[in-house]
């Protein structure tokens, strides 16, 4: 297989006219992507003078041309640094600081909140999108997408597998984010771990992988996520299509699926709940769909049971896992598997190994409840300068995920996160868990479970949760539908009412919760 991402890339242009990226403002075909990225990659090499080792920071939201901004410095031989599209001004001057890039390439929108450190830095700009807004000088504008000859190759430079190939900041819902460094190693391996399973999931219906037409996906994960990276080349190792959203909105999304017949959907699973609450109001529009996939966060069993409940066997869904450290996806859940155990991700792809740890790192039985711990090619190297986190995080060459899971028969089932857990006067409650059960009740739009501190029990269980528009459920009828489910230890000791708030990648603030509503630190 392919040993570097460049490597990876190349075959892509013998797919042609095939369309790749379809964006709400511009769309490209597979020829027209590979030339725009040699093109933009010979600009940084010949131009620029960009050399191995350089970082290139990118920041914006879902356009194709993210991704020619993306493979053009991997074929340039440098280091991506995708950035969260959704900070603000400080916390992008964190991340810049951190990994200080050369280069920055930003859409109109996000210039006015790097410019400052852009002056400060003198670090050349390529603003993408800006329209007719206003731009300083000394930044040019991207305007040549589209326009590159088909014939354009890439940058004569030389890409080893053991160079870094991208930097990528952790969410940073349980603390500061931190960069973790993938090598081109180890990102051509993340670019073929979800080539298993889909390949899996074919082999199980009865299909030759690779037999069927390429798929069109509607991919709302944002390109600044490991999982959009997973959908990506899932896409572009079969020639497949990606309809783009600029931001998500579920009814437009039900539109795009209909008017581009997708066959797949990939997205966090706040979103998937939405298309389907979306579907159900219009009575239809997911005909075409013969794939859900969602990942990221943990998926809530009402997902996959209303997808059984509706679909059938029309559509394999699928629960992918993997963390920004493990470069994308490297396990999912799929088909029957996820029907009958919602949390299940899967068996690992096979370049990647897991272990269930107890608590002094030994490997549990099977059935025991530990921590999932990774190992193989496309795990991080580190994280970017901080090597008291990266020595944090692995122990005998593992890495340690901060997951609690469970495996049986070599499938792994996500249980919580080992922050998330919560000790109840000596007994765990997996929040996860108490989310999903409050997730079944029907006036419940999103629940948000966590512990806080309690003078006899340590901690006991609390819960925020948000009702649907118009819906009344009160505490007691919430805690009463708990306790029909659970065991009385876990059922929330409190449960107030309010918004859920989560971040891209589906996952909930908690810390924001705790504060707001308990006035916790
Ligand atoms: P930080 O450490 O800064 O808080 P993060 O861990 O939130 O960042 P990511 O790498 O985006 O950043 O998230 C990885 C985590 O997402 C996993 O450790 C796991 O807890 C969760 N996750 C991802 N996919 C799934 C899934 N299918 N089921 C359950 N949990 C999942």
């Amino acid at each position: 297989g392919p040993r570097t991402l460049r490597e990876f890339m190349e075959p892509v242009h013998a797919f042609g006219d095939r369309p790749f990226l379809i964006g709400e403002r511009t769309t490209c075909t597979y020829g027209e992507f590979f030339a725009a990225s040699c093109a933009l990659a010979r600009r940084f090499h010949e131009e620029y003078g960009l050399r191995r080792g350089d970082r290139v920071a990118l920041a914006m939201r879902n356009h194709p041309e993210w991704q020619v901004a993306f493979w053009a410095t991997q074929l340039a031989g440098l280091v991506s640094v995708p950035l969260n599209a959704w900070w603000t001004e400080e916390e992008l001057t964190y991340a810049l600081d951190d990994c200080t890039p050369r280069l920055l390439l930003v859409d109109g929108e996000r210039l006015p909140r790097v410019d400052a450190w852009r002056r400060a830095n003198g670090a050349r700009t390529i603003v993408f999108h800006a329209a007719d807004a206003q731009v300083p000088p000394a930044v040019e504008r991207y305007e040549e997408f589209g326009a590159a000859d088909p014939g354009t190759a890439p940058p004569a430079v030389e890409v080893r597998p053991e160079d870094d190939s991208m930097i990528m900041y952790t969410s940073g819902t349980t603390g500061q984010p931190k960069g973790a460094v993938a090598t081109q190693l180890a990102m051509a391996g993340a670019a073929r771990n979800p080539l298993f399973y889909i390949a899996a999931a074919a082999l199980a219906k009865g299909a030759v992988p690779g037999a069927e037409p390429p798929p069109v996906t509607l991919m709302t994960f944002p390109f600044f996520h490991v999982a959009a990276f997973s959908s990506l080349v899932l896409s572009m190792a079969v020639g497949g299509s990606l309809v783009l959203m600029r931001k998500w909105d579920a009814e437009r999304a039900l539109d795009l699926i209909v008017r581009h017949q997708a066959t797949g959907y990939a997205g966090v699973p706040t979103t998937a709940l939405q298309l389907l609450d979306a579907a159900d109001r219009r009575g239809g529009g997911l005909e075409t769909l013969n794939s859900l996939g969602t990942g990221g966060a943990p998926a809530p069993p009402d997902l996959v049971g209303r997808l059984t409940a509706r679909f059938g066997e029309q559509i394999v869904p699928r629960n992918g896992y993997g963390l920004t450290e493990t470069s994308g996806g490297v396990m999912a859940g799929q088909g029957d598997e996820y029907r009958r155990e919602p949390g299940c991700v899967g068996r690992p792809a096979p370049a990647v190994e897991a272990r269930i740890a107890g608590p002094d790192g030994e490997p549990l039985p099977e059935g025991g409840i530990g921590e999932l711990w990774l190992r193989g090619q496309s795990l991080m190297r580190g994280y970017w300068k901080n090597e008291r986190a990266t020595a944090d995080a692995f122990r005998d060459g593992w890495f340690r995920t901060g997951d609690l899971a469970v495996m049986d028969e070599g499938r792994v089932t996500i249980v919580d996160r080992l922050k998330d857990m919560v000790i109840r006067g000596g007994e765990n409650v997996y929040c996860a868990e108490v989310e999903g059960v409050l997730h079944g009740h029907p006036d419940v739009e999103d629940a948000a479970v966590f512990g806080v501190p309690h003078p006899q029990l340590g901690e006991e269980v609390a819960a925020v949760v948000q009702l649907r528009a118009g819906a009344g459920a009160g505490e007691a009828e919430l805690r009463e539908y708990a306790g029909g489910r659970l065991a009385a230890f876990k059922v929330p000791a409190h449960v107030v009412f309010g918004d859920v708030p989560r971040n891209p990648t589906g996952k909930i603030l908690k810390r924001e919760l705790r504060k707001d509503f308990f006035g916790l630190g």
